[in-house]
């Protein structure tokens, strides 16, 4: 018996493809013969009959499908040494295949939520994700969220608009003209995640420092794995004591394992699971964190304007004049400082200002939750973190990886993600992804999701290749 074709065919409906095998395939001369999962194709060709006798094998090819990762794979097995128009039939099939069910990239609807919500506007779409974001806490918000990012994501890269000015020159004094805040900082740090250990840190060797943050500070919803050798730098750097770094360290692991589904390929290729036992290995508590670093900046004389958006900087030879938004009272404000830390991430204005003809070209979706238990004790040792796992082939022209990394008590924060080059014909989508997610978790791990209690979501595109640089620094 030997396997001579493998297909993916992106469609997560597998009925359909079985059905279409079943009744308008038509192989040519041969005898078709429905089974549970597709087809057998019995030839009624004599000469090649005999090699098949001989091995007391059928004169027959096998023809089946199924399900992995919501899309459907098909697979032809002959069973003796020969089958009569062979070639000419996987052709047919293959060509019809293609033809009948071409990758297509299903957009979410448009929506009117004045007249209805959210979860009414996708549940015909999106059914699981609705039903999970229902049973989560903020899961109409989150929903929202994910629904609109996407929408903006899509319109973004059919029609990508020029970057927005935030940076402006003078040769002048920029301050001519401003009301300016009082006090003048060394340095002003635009971001208060990462951006917060670095403003820390200068705050205690003495500069005066302010730390600027859009959302209510250390609330910002990170998860943070991290490598134990990594964390050290904070401990050498004088930031951290020892144990304030084993205070926010929520879980430590003993390994990680990275592994990509190999099942289909020739032996010589496969490879044993890679073991990475000191990368990520540690789970970090980021709120603790966040936190910790904010009042160290404090203690060193340093200032958090959080709930406060970045708008422009005015630069001229001798300082950045910042103008910034105060979004409980709508109001702005102006700060002038020596140095201004672009700390924003990947979003940030000032990077997409700054590298225009560099925007990003590749992207990583990624979607995922926190679950804070459900899974059976014997699904996953709580000591161990899976950084990198695929369970299956590319699936609807993507290969799906998962990440898994235990957390505080029960909690196991799992993402599903992968690489996407950003395209106009398929800009990739959230929405299918998290409908991805909550399909085939059960397949990667084994779990009743309905007995899954989830903590909250996590979703990001990426922002890969050119806009890797998470600081810019604009020195005066
Ligand atoms: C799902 C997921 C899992 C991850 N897991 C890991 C991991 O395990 N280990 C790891 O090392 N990394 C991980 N990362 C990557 C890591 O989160 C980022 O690399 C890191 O957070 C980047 O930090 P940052 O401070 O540069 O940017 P961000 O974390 O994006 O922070 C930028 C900050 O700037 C603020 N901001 C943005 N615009 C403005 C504005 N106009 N005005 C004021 N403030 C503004 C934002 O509110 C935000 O708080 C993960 C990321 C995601 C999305």
């Amino acid at each position: 018996m030997k396997e001579i074709i493998y297909l993916e065919i992106p469609t997560p409906d597998t009925a359909r493809v079985r059905d279409w095998l079943q009744n308008s395939f038509e192989p040519g001369t041969c005898d078709k013969i429905l089974t549970s999962d597709g087809i057998r194709l019995k030839s009624s060709d004599t000469t090649s009959v005999v090699s098949a006798i001989t091995e007391k094998l059928p004169n027959e090819l096998s023809v089946f499908v199924w399900n992995v990762q919501r899309t459907t794979y098909l697979k032809v097995f002959r069973w003796g040494e020969k089958f009569s128009q062979e070639i000419q039939i996987l052709r047919k099939l293959t060509d019809e295949v293609r033809d009948r069910f071409p990758h297509n990239y299903p957009e979410p609807p448009v929506i009117d939520l004045s007249k209805q919500s959210i979860f009414a506007a996708l549940a015909a779409h999106y059914p699981l994700t609705v039903k999970y974001f229902q049973k989560m806490p903020n899961g109409e918000y989150d929903l929202n969220r994910a629904y609109w990012w996407e929408q903006r994501w899509r319109e973004g890269v059919r029609n990508p608009q020029q970057p927005k000015q935030v940076i402006f020159s003078h040769h002048e004094a920029a301050t001519s003209g401003f009301p300016l805040s009082s006090s003048s900082y060394d340095l002003i740090y635009i971001g208060g995640a990462l951006g917060v250990i670095h403003a820390a840190l200068m705050a205690k060797l003495g500069y005066k420092v302010l730390l600027v943050e859009r959302l209510p500070f250390g609330k910002m919803n990170r998860e943070w794995n991290i490598s134990r050798s990594e964390i050290q730098n904070l401990v050498n750097l004088g930031l951290l004591t020892a144990a304030e770094v084993e205070s926010i360290i929520a879980r430590e692991y003993k390994d990680g394992f990275n592994k990509f589904f190999d099942a289909y390929i020739p032996n010589q290729l496969k490879s044993p699971i890679l073991h990475t036992p000191t990368v990520l290995n540690i789970a970090l508590d980021s709120e603790k964190l966040l936190t910790l670093c904010g009042e160290k900046l404090r203690s060193a004389g340093g200032e958090i304007w959080d709930e406060t958006e970045f708008i422009k900087a005015d630069i001229d030879a001798s300082q950045v004049v910042l103008t910034l938004k105060d979004l409980s009272s709508q109001s702005q404000h102006l700060v002038s400082g020596r140095l201004l830390v672009d700390a924003m991430g990947t979003a940030s204005p000032i990077a997409w200002q700054l590298n225009p003809k560099r925007a990003f070209d590749s992207v990583c979706p990624t979607v995922g939750a926190v679950v804070e238990s459900g899974f059976e004790p014997e699904v996953w040792d709580s000591q161990y973190g899976d950084v990198l796992n695929s369970h299956g082939d590319i699936s609807r022209g993507r290969q799906l990886i998962w990440e898994l990394f235990p957390g505080e008590n029960k909690e196991l924060t799992i993402y599903l993600f992968h690489y996407h080059q950003v395209n106009p014909e398929n800009p990739g989508s959230l929405m299918e992804m998290y409908e991805d997610f909550f399909h085939i978790l059960p397949e990667y791990r084994r779990c009743d999701m309905d007995k899954l209690v989830w903590k909250n979501l996590r979703l990001d595109i990426y922002q890969d290749i050119s806009v890797l640089v998470v600081a810019i620094v604009l020195l005066l």
